[in-house]
């Protein structure tokens, strides 16, 4: 599902609950870069997380190589060999689930972790926690069956970030707590409805939430008419929009 265009424009968004927090010092600013659909850079210091590299070098062009790689799953728009192999991942810590492992080439790593759902690891100035990732509604069981994919919980400074890789409202996502950013996937048939995800934020109310990976094959999904259903009940969770895709 992985689009090939080329993408110079970087968006890197200031971190505001991270300024708030640091109000007597120097704000730690997390930049949060959208790259496209489910590939994101995020980072904080001297941290670099890659999140789902795939796609053509060029979209990682001009930027920092990163420090840690996290694969959520094994489809191409999360797991790309080839990508992964274009990548000077030297000095990074690849983290990926056992299924993800299994389908890697030989790669030029710092280290290689797996980590499975339930799995805790703390790194440096990072901490890690895998957590399920799956589909509930019958027809979509056949998408991702739970046990196999990652969704990740890292802690990074004061902010716990929430990335749901491909899942639906599941009981692990609806349970989160104190999250700070949380990136909520929306697109049929592989995920769910915005109906669905404004449903899981709502119970487990991060402070910002931003959707990606809302395109599928049934389209775009309606991410003003998540936003609109979220903030109708709770207008403290900041619904925002990045561009994920862009022309
Ligand atoms: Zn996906």
């Amino acid at each position: 599902m992985g689009c090939k265009e080329k993408t110079e424009k970087v968006v890197e968004i200031a971190s505001e609950t991270a300024e708030e927090m640091h109000e007597t010092t120097k704000p730690d600013l997390l930049n949060i870069m959208p790259i496209e659909h489910a590939t994101m850079i995020l980072a904080y210091k001297d941290i670099v997380i890659y999140v789902d590299p795939v796609g053509v070098p060029d979209l990682f062009n001009g930027k920092e190589r990163p420090t840690y790689v996290l694969v959520t799953d094994i489809h191409g728009d999360h797991m790309d060999p080839t990508t992964l192999k274009e990548l000077d991942l030297s000095n990074a810590v690849l983290i990926v689930p056992k299924a993800v492992a299994e389908k890697l080439p030989e790669l030029n790593t710092k280290e290689l972790v797996i980590m499975n759902n339930g799995e805790n690891r703390e790194f440096d100035s990072l901490k890690i926690e895998a957590i399920p990732m799956y589909n509930l509604r019958k027809e979509a069981l056949k998408f991702h069956e739970k046990g196999r994919g990652n969704g990740y919980i890292l802690t990074l400074g004061n902010e716990r970030i929430y990335i749901s890789g491909d899942t639906e409202d599941i009981p692990e996502m609806r349970q989160l707590q104190n999250i700070d950013v949380a990136f909520v996937c929306m697109n049929l048939p592989y995920t769910m409805t915005v109906e669905s995800a404004a449903s899981a934020v709502l119970d487990f109310k991060p402070k910002k939430v931003y959707p990606y990976h809302y395109r599928g094959s049934e389209g775009m999904s309606d991410v003003d008419k998540f936003k609109s259903i979220v903030n109708k009940e709770n207008t403290d969770i900041d619904v925002v929009q990045l561009d994920w895709y862009k022309k």
